[in-house]
């Protein structure tokens, strides 16, 4: 199926890229391919260009004095976060406080520290919106916790977490520092970036390039690389930079990010228009998503959902179940199980992601399609 005739709905997983993002990466592809850690003429202009895109992503989040790494997507910098300062500071404590919601490049991340490196690793539960509760995090401090990770916004049922009042409970605890995966957030709504000690983000989930993606951390903050090599990216990671993937962020994020307010007022009734269908028919799907307009997840409660998903899939709708880094084993969603929801309705989740291009009519079609094959799979 050509990709111009599909509904794309699974803007979560991945965005289509933005022409323009896309011609800045070919123009920089073509001109500036010199090696930026050369000393000669080219080397010195590709320099400039990855530090002009560096700079211009900090002052589009407001974070100036913070210190970017480019990485090769969320993946690598929350691995280089959780990893890389928990390595470091092993010293200090060995205590590790995350949310049992967050993506597997966080929890499998956690788990490794445990099992092969002494950690200890509390996963907060979330509330039934999939949320967690301050109260909790404070209670699950210790003496020798070191790092706290919690993401903004969750990647298979949107919700958002309260990042502002989380950080400045943590204030009151200045050894402990703070980390937060906010691939599903920036450039969708508004962060307090700020706020964070660490933060981990990706270009493809803004309509940026795949591969491409930063962690942004206090300067003060130290890390131990997981690449070691020649000392690029200030020694936290190295490896030859792509200078064209850098650019193609830093254009990415601008763009999305100058226009949060906008997209959010334009999506918000749309996807209230699927939310509202989705609770008036109680017998056939429960809502399993809140208030996030970019996220819509449901189970369905008469059919299999991944019987409906490739139903919608081979008409043209491209819907996803859980998150894309799972779809391919067995489809239970632990996002959900973590809502306190039952394993039939974990297994059988359908999440809708949109994006700033989505429209009316993309929910529209989704919709009828629904109705036809849940009435077709008698
Ligand atoms: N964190 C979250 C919340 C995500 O949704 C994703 C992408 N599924 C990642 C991390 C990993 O991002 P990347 O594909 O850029 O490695």
């Amino acid at each position: 199926m050509p990709a111009n005739k599909i509904i794309y709905l699974d803007n979560a997983a991945t965005t289509k890229v933005n022409d323009e993002v896309l011609s800045s990466f070919e123009k920089a592809k073509k001109l500036y391919f010199a090696n930026p850690s050369s000393i000669h003429i080219p080397g010195q202009e590709a320099n400039r260009l990855l530090e002009k895109a560096r700079e211009q992503i900090l002052s589009t989040l407001n974070v100036n004095d913070d210190e970017l790494i480019f990485t090769s997507g969320a993946t690598e910098a929350n691995n280089l976060a959780i990893k890389g300062y928990a390595l470091r500071y092993q010293n200090r404590g060995k205590h590790i406080i995350t949310t049992n919601i967050e993506h597997p490049s966080v929890l499998e991340a956690v788990k490794q520290l445990e099992g092969h490196f002494g950690f200890e690793v509390t996963y907060l539960p979330v509330n039934k919106d999939g949320v967690i509760e301050v109260k909790d995090l404070i209670k699950a401090i210790r003496k020798d916790t070191i790092l706290v990770s919690i993401m903004a916004v969750n990647n298979e049922i949107g919700s958002i977490n309260p990042i502002h009042e989380i950080a400045q409970e943590l204030k009151k605890y200045p050894t402990i520092v703070f980390h937060s995966d906010v691939t599903q957030g920036i450039g969708k709504i508004k962060l307090p970036f700020e706020d964070m000690d660490m933060f981990s983000f990706s270009g493809h989930k803004i309509h940026g390039l795949n591969s491409s993606g930063a962690l942004i951390k206090k300067k003060k903050i130290e890390l131990l690389p997981l690449m070691s090599g020649g000392g690029q990216e200030n020694n936290f990671r190295s490896g030859t930079n792509d200078i064209a993937l850098a650019v193609s962020l830093a254009k990415a994020l601008r763009l999305e990010n100058d226009k949060i307010v906008e997209n959010c007022a334009k999506i918000t009734p749309i996807s209230a228009f699927l939310k509202e269908y989705l609770l008036a028919h109680p017998d056939l799907y429960e809502l399993n998503s809140c208030d996030n307009p970019y996220i819509v997840n449901f189970s369905t409660l008469t059919k299999k959902a991944s019987v409906v998903i490739e139903a919608l899939s081979s008409r043209g709708v491209i819907v996803s179940s859980t998150s894309a880094c799972h779809a391919k084993e067995e489809p239970i969603s632990y996002v959900v199980k973590a809502l306190g929801k039952s394993d039939q309705l974990a297994h059988n989740t359908v999440r809708v992601s949109l994006s700033s291009d989505t429209t009316m009519e993309d929910i529209k079609a989704l919709i009828s399609n629904l109705e036809d094959i849940i009435k077709e799979l008698k």
